[in-house]
Formats: C-alpha cells, sequence, structure tokens
C-alpha cells in the first residue's frame, strides 16, 4: 500500500532528488548541493497523509516532503536544511508502521491518514 511501489531505489530517487533539488534551489538563490552528509542530531518524524509517508521540516516548518522507510532521510525542498549546511537529516518511522499501515491499506487513498500521536490501530 502506501505508496512505496513508486519508490525506484535509492540511488534512482536520490539521482532525481539531486537534479530537481538543484534547480529548485537555483531558482530560489540557494547555492545547495546534494550531499550524503548527515547532521545527526536532529531528526523528523514521518506520518501518513492521503496514503503516502511525509515528515514536516523543522526548519523552515513549510516543506513538506515524501519519505521513504528504505532510505529514511529528510531534505526539505523549500529551504533546503539550510540551516544546517544543507545536510540530511534522520527521518523517524513509528516502531510498528507494519501494522498502521495494515489498518489503513483498505481504506479510500483519501482515509489513509495516521498522524504523530494518532493511536497505533
Ligand atoms: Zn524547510
Amino acid at each position: 500500500m502506501i505508496k512505496d511501489d513508486g519508490y525506484l531505489g535509492f540511488e534512482t530517487w536520490w539521482d532525481m532528488a539531486s537534479i530537481l533539488g538543484v534547480e529548485a534551489a537555483k531558482k530560489q538563490m540557494i547555492n545547495w548541493q546534494p550531499t550524503l552528509e548527515s547532521y545527526p542530531q536532529d531528526k523528523v518524524y514521518a506520518y501518513i497523509n492521503h496514503g503516502r509517508w511525509l515528515a514536516d521540516c523543522i526548519y523552515c516548518k513549510t516543506g513538506a516532503e515524501v519519505v521513504f522507510k528504505d532510505d529514511p532521510w529528510f531534505v526539505c525542498f523549500h529551504c533546503f536544511n539550510q540551516i544546517v549546511g544543507g545536510k540530511r537529516i534522520q527521518v523517524k518511522f513509528p516502531n510498528k508502521w507494519n501494522q498502521i499501515e495494515k489498518a489503513l491499506e483498505n481504506l479510500p487513498e483519501n482515509q489513509q491518514n495516521w498522524n504523530i500521536g494518532d493511536l497505533i490501530p
């Protein structure tokens, strides 16, 4: 369910994110370069919205990005994590993500929602 089927693997995702991200950054006059360097002090928390795992940016509080369990890293394509030098930060998924996905999988996509703090179904 929860759209990991569109996930093409880390390298493809990262290549795409890098190309699109660099373009988006340029438009905002931000000099962002994709980096595998991380900033371990911070993290974001994943939730489900309309069948997608997302995480909100803790820096600009504007960006929300699709995130992947297989590759739990976050770069905001709004502020490009500039506050921490453009480094990526870790995405925390709930321990019982499997149970959450199972409970939602037969609902229509717009009802596949789970927020941080919601009970694990
Ligand atoms: Zn941001």
